[in-house]
């Protein structure tokens, strides 16, 4: 019964003279998104965004919609031409619909977008809501204050439409409207979060993710991977770099002591991408840190990697508890791969006892007799990069 998506969307709505790009992208990102379950119409008319669905499964188009950043709503809806009995039609084959579901009580909302129709809209309501009760016989009732479904009835100038129901989206903006980051991917749990939470923003992304090959062995990179590809299905396919660090890794175990490695390494990683976000002209960098998480994520850790960097570092996780971030990656569906046991190269040359106050100076101190630069270029040069879709 179903024959269009109604798209709503939000904080684009206030974005002034440069509204029309945005919908655009959203027009694009929507398109996009939908493509691979068949051809859709996507387009804006009247400030709104319609899908044509027609004969599609009207379910499994809307479950693709509503993931789309910038999207806050999408409502299944039956569009018809323009009569006010064929609106009444509509209006009630939508209420059967609700009946079915097991709905007792409803109200009726109308909107007028054509000025020459003779009834206001609140006219309209009182005699669609007449028509409706007329037709029900008792299955159901008005209730204006509390009801069950709102039955949106619209009288528009080309044709009518009615729709009960909002699907929600997650909101945000469009990918794409907001300059692009470099997001540190690891196989965790926390960093795909927090990549699909700046993503969310509008941000375009690529990811950085370090492995230590062949000490780190081939699956740990292919669930990277695999989490890259998830992140992909929100966001449009994805450069993806993968930065060898073993040879780093080592000369940090033969130069600096043990409790240091994991800043010192941290502080590499930081390096590597902050150089590597200039060269892909990325705005900021990503991590899914949280304070307090494990001991190189305390703040004088955090100070301790931050002071390596000029870029700003995007960490949407700090103040996030961590079944918080389990309840979002289960949501965007990045949890059963983030938990499935793999070797990770932090975990390499992992110090019994880490360092728990380690201060810019120390650090500093510690990495002297490092060739830094030569260290950082040599990583890079032999960086592996390709683009990333969801499958
Ligand atoms: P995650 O669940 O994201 O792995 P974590 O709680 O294990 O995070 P850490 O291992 O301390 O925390 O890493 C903190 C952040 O540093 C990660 O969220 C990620 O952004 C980045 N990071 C850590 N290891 C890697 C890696 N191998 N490649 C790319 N980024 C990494
Ligand atoms: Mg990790």
């Amino acid at each position: 019964m179903y024959n269009i998506l109604i798209v709503k969307y939000g904080e684009i709505g206030v974005k002034g003279k440069n509204r029309y790009l945005f919908e655009n992208k959203l027009i694009k990102n929507i398109r996009n998104m939908i493509k691979h379950i068949g051809e859709f119409n996507v387009y804006k008319e009247y400030g709104r965004i319609y899908v044509d669905i027609e004969d599609y499964n009207y379910e499994e188009v809307i479950e693709e919609v509503r993931k789309v950043f910038g999207v806050v709503g999408v409502c299944p809806a039956i569009k018809a031409e323009k009569s006010y009995d064929k609106l009444k039609e509509i209006a009630l084959i939508m209420l059967e619909k609700n009946i079915e579901e097991g709905c007792k009580t409803f109200k009726v909302e109308s909107r007028r977008g054509d000025k020459e129709f003779p009834m206001t809209s609140q006219e309209m309501s009182v005699d669609i809501g007449a028509y409706l009760l007329k037709n029900l016989d008792g299955k159901i009732k008005v209730d204006v204050r509390n009801p069950e479904v709102k039955i949106s009835c619209e009288y528009r100038e080309h044709h009518t439409m009615v729709y009960s129901k909002t699907i929600k989206g997650y909101g945000g903006l469009p990918v794409g409207t907001n300059g692009k980051a470099l997001s540190l991917l690891s196989g965790g749990i926390d960093s795909p979060v927090a990549s699909w939470m700046v993503a969310k923003r509008g941000m375009k992304l690529e990811f950085v993710h370090f492995h230590s090959y062949p000490f780190t062995n081939e699956r740990s990179q292919e669930k990277v991977l695999d989490l890259a590809k998830i992140i992909a299905k929100y966001c449009g396919k994805i450069k993806l770099h993968k930065v060898n660090i073993l040879e780093i890794q080592k000369a940090i175990s033969e130069n600096c002591h043990e409790s240091d490695y994991t800043i010192v390494a941290r502080r590499f990683m930081m390096r590597i991408a902050n150089k590597l976000a200039k060269e892909t002209n990325c705005d900021a960098l990503v991590t899914g840190e949280s304070i307090g998480q494990v001991a190189s994520q305390t703040i004088h850790g955090l100070t301790c990697t931050n002071a390596v960097v000029d870029i700003p570092v995007f960490r949407p996780l700090i103040a996030m508890d961590k079944l918080d971030i389990i309840d979002i990656s289960q949501n965007i569906g990045t949890y059963e791969t983030s938990i499935i046991p793999e070797e990770d190269c932090c975990s390499l040359f992992a110090p019994k006892n880490p360092t728990t106050r380690p201060t810019i100076e120390k650090m500093n101190l510690a990495e002297t007799k490092l060739d830094i630069d030569k260290l950082v270029d040599e990583a890079i040069e032999g960086r592996e990069s390709f683009y990333v879709e969801f499958e």
